[in-house]
């Protein structure tokens, strides 16, 4: 039975008949229709970064919503879309020159790898293979699913999925093998791009690694001419502790991706952005050089005034020292967890914070998920385990005690479930 004609996202709704009713949305936290608060700290999915309705995009988005509301961007542009994509020049490493805009994270990935191929086709080069991390995420549209791990969540859509060149997850101790694997898929003849989240896997379940590691995986992919795509739609705008994650190994990639946190997590709006040479190998007088792809609401204006409001923020407001500060606070809360018998792999990287409950019935690792979630909804706190991948996710804007009550939540989750 349900009592709304919405079909949800990742809901069964056979199990999960109702969802809880939205009103409002502040910093932290979320107001429900029935006068109930919840505690935000997932960001609404990873896309939150300063807090629910930040004034200065508030404010944009009227502003904007005043002036210009939509137009086509073929032939067309608009304020909002020139400034923002020199702003993004200019704040990414030099090396990423145009700005392709999309509507989600999912699609920047699809322009990305339509953008890798392009390249190849365009230079008469016939290279047109993708190589992926094992775990990897990059969306749910038919391009960014082949690329991510499979799993129960595409099994039925297996066959219209694309092959790819799998590598191993560089895991501790295991990082050689994953930088075999990638010098051995990019030897091969037909080796096109490799597309991979750097230095965190999100929904494979928050796995962490090293710089170190993702600037090898960047200099072999140079070394072999196979384009490096990195897909920082949950990484960028600071939740790995920098602006980008890729600026920890000090790398740039051929093609990068950004999306969720690009309007401060207000708006849909996402893009792709590429070297000099991908743009180039589609500029020519020949038509069927070019590149095609189009949304229907590239560059929405009101979604790049959102965005352009939240570079703002970064350069008007102590973004960085706030990140450094809510890292500071995850890893001290964390510590004790890092001993406790029942859990295992605590790990942090920047913003995020990551655990693993240790599951004494193996029948339960099914259900734990949607279990700890109840859990924690009943206690107003919004957390969304992977399993029995417990993670913390939360805006920049969350004060110590939210984060105490938390982990104290965690903890109780720990007797009832460990
Ligand atoms: C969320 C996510 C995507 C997909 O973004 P959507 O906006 O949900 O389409 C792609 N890649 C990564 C790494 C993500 O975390």
């Amino acid at each position: 039975m349900t009592d709304s004609p919405i079909w949800r996202p990742f809901t069964q709704h056979a199990l999960q008949a109702r969802a809880i009713h939205v009103a409002r949305g502040e910093g932290a936290w979320l107001e429900c229709a029935d006068g109930r608060r919840i505690l935000d700290a997932i960001s609404s999915w990873w896309v939150i970064t300063h807090g629910h309705r930040h004034p200065k995009i508030v404010q944009a988005i009227k502003d904007q919503a005043d002036r210009l509301d939509q137009v086509i961007f073929a032939g067309f542009t608009h304020e909002p879309a020139e400034a923002l994509a020199r702003r993004l020049v200019a704040l990414t490493a030099p090396g990423l020159d145009h700005v392709f805009y999309s509507d989600s994270g999912s699609t920047s990935v699809e322009v990305a790898i339509k953008m890798a191929l392009g390249y190849f086709r365009n230079r008469g080069v016939a290279r047109n293979r993708i190589i992926a991390l094992e775990h990897g995420y990059h969306g749910d549209t038919i391009g960014a699913m082949s690329t991510g791990a499979r799993s129960v969540f595409n099994a039925a859509y297996e066959p219209l999925l694309f092959d790819v060149t799998r590598i191993p997850f560089p895991s501790v101790g295991r990082e050689q093998a994953t930088l075999d694997a990638l010098e051995a898929a990019c030897r091969s003849a037909d080796a096109a791009a490799l597309v991979v989240e750097p230095l965190v896997l999100g929904a494979g379940g928050m796995l962490v690694y090293g710089a170190d590691t993702l600037r090898e995986m960047r200099r072999i992919c140079a070394s072999h001419g196979v384009l490096f795509v990195a897909d920082e739609v949950m990484t960028g705008f600071g939740r790995t502790g920098t602006l980008f994650a890729c600026e920890q190994a000090g790398i740039v990639p051929d093609i990068a991706c950004y999306a969720k946190g690009i309007t401060g997590g207000s708006l849909p709006l996402a893009v792709t952005m590429c070297a000099e040479e991908i743009f180039q190998a589609h500029y020519s007088t020949d038509r069927s050089r070019t590149f095609f792809h189009s949304s229907s609401f590239t560059a929405n204006p009101i979604a790049c005034a959102a965005a352009l409001a939240n570079l703002e923020i970064w350069e008007s407001e102590d973004v960085r020292g706030r990140i450094a500060r809510l890292a500071a606070m995850q890893e001290e809360r964390l510590l004790p967890f890092a001993n406790d018998a029942r859990f295992t792999n605590a790990r942090r990287i920047g913003t995020i914070a990551a655990l693993d409950l240790r599951v004494r019935d193996a029948g339960y690792l099914a259900t734990i998920g949607p279990e700890l979630y109840e859990f924690f909804i009943s206690r107003g706190l919004l957390l969304r385990p992977l399993g029995n991948t417990i993670y913390i996710l939360p805006p920049y804007c969350i004060e110590p005690s939210e984060l105490d009550a938390l982990y104290a939540a965690i903890d109780e989750a720990g007797d009832r479930f460990g």
